[in-house]
């Protein structure tokens, strides 16, 4: 039985992490989608704007900045709501309206800038970074990024996996990277063999050829090699490409199947993970993220009915 709310919190940021680990085909998933915000973003979100007032770099009634194509924006938008900052979001149009409203409600202003690919964004993210009373914790080049996950996410994941059971690979798509190296360098602590597996989509391989397109996984290959991932690549064993219509499949096998509602990256990972466990059975314990809720997918992906089903009328 969880006790960690049992309780008064101080704020919802309390809530942040400890979320379940679920193994679901053969895979160990850890189910980020549940943190507040809806995302795995919550966790850097509040990791870098600690770090920054720690540092001295953020200081109040100063407004964050941003480049995101949506999660960290979502993430960032409520610790800013929290702490009183004020919350400025550069993001693409033509991800889904959800991504954009979510910060909204929290108070953030919304600016756009480039379409789908957050190039652009990030570029004037910087720019305004730079400007007197602005912080853009700047995601993709973080090492705090990495830190969190190396520090607090992969560590909370080792702890929850079967006694004596340790990871023989990760299985993440590259939005910034973050994920992928900070969480696999806490593996290869435990397991120097551990196995590192990026996945990118195949309508936009963006690291193993340089091809960059518009493509499903929305989090997910954001139009250039991270900073990130250009730093830390050399961790990575192996690439894996998974198409937009297998993501879309197994996200919704993964709602209707197993009860989790996430978005299509969850689904891509699944595929990948599998695959992974398929080709490689040496590789027992496979670990996998399920990185954001599907409630921002409703309207693209899950409002018609499921197929085989039809809606009943009355009446
Ligand atoms: N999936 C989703 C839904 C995301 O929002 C992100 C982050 N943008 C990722 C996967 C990839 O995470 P990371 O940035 O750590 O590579």
């Amino acid at each position: 039985m969880a006790t960690r709310f049992n309780s008064v919190s101080a704020s919802i940021l309390n809530a942040i992490g400890d979320t379940p680990l679920i193994e679901v085909d053969g895979v160990f998933a850890k189910c980020e989608f549940m943190n507040p915000s809806g995302s795995i973003k919550a966790r850097i979100a509040l990791y870098m704007v600690e770090k920054a007032e720690a540092a001295g770099l953020l200081k109040p009634g100063d407004t964050l900045v941003e480049a995101t194509s949506g999660n960290t924006g979502n993430a960032l938008s409520m610790v800013a709501a929290v702490k009183g900052y004020r919350m400025r979001v550069v993001m693409p149009e033509g991800l889904s309206n959800e991504r954009v409203a979510i910060s909204r409600a929290y108070g953030a202003e919304v600016e756009f800038c480039g379409n789908f690919h957050v190039n652009s964004a990030l570029e004037r993210a910087r720019e305004l970074g730079r400007q007197d009373g602005f912080f853009c914790p700047g995601q993709f080049d973080s090492e705090w990024n990495v830190e969190e996950n190396r520090e607090i996410l992969g560590p909370e994941i080792l702890a929850q996996l079967p006694a004596g059971r340790v990871p023989d690979a990760l299985v993440m798509g590259v939005g910034t990277g973050g994920t992928l190296i900070g969480v696999g360098q806490a593996f290869r602590a435990v397991n120097p063999a551990v196995r590192l597996f990026a996945m990118e989509p195949s309508e936009s391989r963006t690291i193993l050829c340089g091809e960059v397109d518009t493509h499903a996984i929305e989090g997910i290959s954001d139009g250039f090699v991270p900073g990130i991932f250009a730093r830390h690549g050399a961790l990575v064993n192996e690439l894996l490409s998974v198409t937009d219509e297998e993501a879309i499949a197994a996200m919704r096998g993964l709602a209707q199947g197993h009860g989790l509602l996430c978005g299509p990256s969850s689904g891509a990972h699944l595929v990948a993970a599998r695959r992974v466990r398929e080709q490689h059975p040496e590789l027992r314990t496979v670990v996998t993220l399920f990185c954001d809720e599907g409630e921002k997918y409703l309207q693209d992906h899950f409002s018609a009915p499921a197929p085989g089903l039809v809606d009943t009328a009355f009446g």
